[in-house]
């Protein structure tokens, strides 16, 4: 694999850290990554991988951009409105970033698909918005070994956290054995 001239000048402050370099840069570029979430937590993820050269981004949401979203949700604009958040964030990072490859996955995650979905992918990255869908997460990423990068916010509060039992690490379910009872959850 090699980057492209255009890469090479969109890329070169990156090229010129010693952390990244060329070697670096390839291995981004290389990298696939799978995002659940294109809200909150998944406008700004999405908007910094694909600036940043990760090769192939996939995007998994089921929602629709709504007016309310607009204040934090910075991928999606006015013109967006009704529109497929997955579909909406793909043509924002492409913009941007033509050189990456967005994967939409206009659906919901089920235990039916996340095995299946996780195993395209080398990292997962967490911003679901509810316990159902984050322990589902969780037992998907610890069975198909992989890293989950795992984020939320309530208010004024956020936690943000990489699990990876496959190396030795403790998982969410470690931390949090059991989801909070459904009349405590927040909104
Ligand atoms: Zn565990």
């Amino acid at each position: 694999m090699k980057l492209s001239n255009e890469e090479v000048t969109r890329y070169s402050r990156h090229l010129t850290l010693p952390e990244v370099g060329m070697q670096g840069q390839l291995k981004l570029k290389e990298a696939k990554v799978l995002m659940i979430g294109a809200g909150g937590l998944g406008s700004p993820l999405g908007m910094y991988l694909g600036a940043a050269g990760i090769g192939t981004i996939g995007v998994i949401d089921f929602d629709v951009v709504d007016q309310t979203n607009l204040h934090r949700q910075i991928a999606h604009s006015l013109g967006d409105l009704g529109r497929p958040k997955a579909e909406s964030l793909r043509e924002t990072l492409l913009a941007a970033n033509p050189n990456v490859r967005v994967e939409v996955h206009d659906e919901r995650l089920t235990r039916d698909n996340a095995l299946e979905l996780f195993e395209c992918y080398d990292i997962i990255a967490d911003g679901s918005d509810n316990f159902e869908t984050r322990y589902l997460i969780n037992d998907a990423a610890f069975f198909t070994k992989k890293p989950l990068v795992s984020a939320s916010i309530f208010r004024f509060q956020g936690q943000l956290s990489v699990f990876d039992p496959a190396s030795g690490g403790p998982c969410y379910r470690c931390l949090y054995s059991q989801p909070p009872p459904a009349s405590l959850v927040p909104s």
